[in-house]
């Protein structure tokens, strides 16, 4: 059954994607998604498919010069569970042929970021061709990848841009060459749950606790989950909400609750909104001042190009 639904019509995985299991993905399965995929794109495969425990997650790897495409299916079938969509577990592979595609197991030395990006645009090519939504081809990336990056890896913002870039040259190819109001999948970009941040200091650590309640009359609290540093002003912090609103913390001063229970107003003075551009993913809004755009790195410029702020941990 499970492998029926993988080697299915890819629309109707992208109409009902089925619940995941926790078994793995059987090597009978990855091949026919390697079909798929090298259908999509019009290659023929060249490398060897295997199944194996020798690697934690997925690999291109060439060894004694032929190519392989490695892959632990518990992996797989984890990242299906996670990304609540099967797509997620082809994205991995498509993935890994986009290193083999683009000839990075060729060259000496291990993953560098730029790879990494190659590959995920190729994985997000391929999965807008076999009929994923944007939010789809972005779901094992959105599970899986750490939100810093590493000297090997980008961090998780830049790869879901780069899933979402192939995926959009991959519907610029479909819209030209299909005939008016055929049904085209979403592309919305997939709804991230906030992470926890880890703290850098006790002053932050502090404005995060639970007791924290937003201003207003709503009880529900608030959660920080960044820092926003003014050049200009450097000494006053706002903070990032769960919510995307930036808020001021009230002096705790000015509060004569005791510790236990102490309750900072938080006021909201400006808000980001998703942009969908991939160099500017946010905008800084305060409903007086113009605009500032933000970064994927958490850089914040003026509408002059002026840097004027950091948003950090
Ligand atoms: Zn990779």
């Amino acid at each position: 059954m499970p492998a029926l639904v993988l080697l299915a019509a890819p629309a109707s995985r992208a109409q009902a994607p089925t619940p995941s299991s926790s078994a793995d993905v059987p090597a009978s399965q990855a091949a026919g998604i390697i079909r798929e995929i090298t259908e999509a794109v019009g290659l023929q495969p060249r490398f060897e498919l295997r199944a194996t425990s020798q690697v934690d997650n997925a690999a291109a790897v060439v060894y004694s010069g032929k190519r392989y495409l490695l892959y632990n299916p518990t992996f797989l079938a984890e990242v299906n569970q996670a990304g609540h969509t099967d797509w997620a577990g082809i994205s991995i592979l498509a993935h890994e042929m986009g290193h083999h595609l683009n000839g990075h197991t060729l060259r000496p030395g291990g993953s560098q970021p730029e790879d990494e990006l190659e590959a995920d645009e190729f994985s997000g090519f391929v999965l807008r061709r076999l009929g994923a939504s944007l939010a789809q081809a972005q779901a094992a990336m959105a599970a899986v990848s750490p939100d810093a990056g590493s000297a090997t890896h980008p961090g998780r913002t830049p790869r879901l841009a780069a899933i979402s870039r192939g995926w959009a040259r991959a519907t610029a190819q479909i819209v030209a060459s299909t005939k008016a109001g055929a049904v085209q999948p979403s592309a919305q970009p997939i709804a991230l749950a906030p992470r926890p941040t880890p703290r850098p200091n006790a002053e932050a650590a502090d404005a995060a606790t639970p007791a924290l309640l937003a201003r207003g009359g709503s009880d529900a609290p608030v959660r920080l989950v960044g820092q926003l540093t003014f050049r200009n002003n450097p000494e006053v912090p706002f903070y990032l909400t769960s919510a995307l609103n930036v808020v001021r913390l009230a002096d705790e001063s000015s509060s004569d609750e005791d510790d236990a229970t102490r309750v900072r107003d938080a006021e909201v003075v400006g808000r980001l909104r998703r942009t969908g551009n991939a160099a500017f993913p946010f905008v800084l809004e305060d409903g007086q001042q113009r605009p500032l755009f933000v970064t994927p790195r958490g850089d914040v410029y003026d509408q002059e190009g002026q840097r004027v702020a950091k948003l950090h941990d």
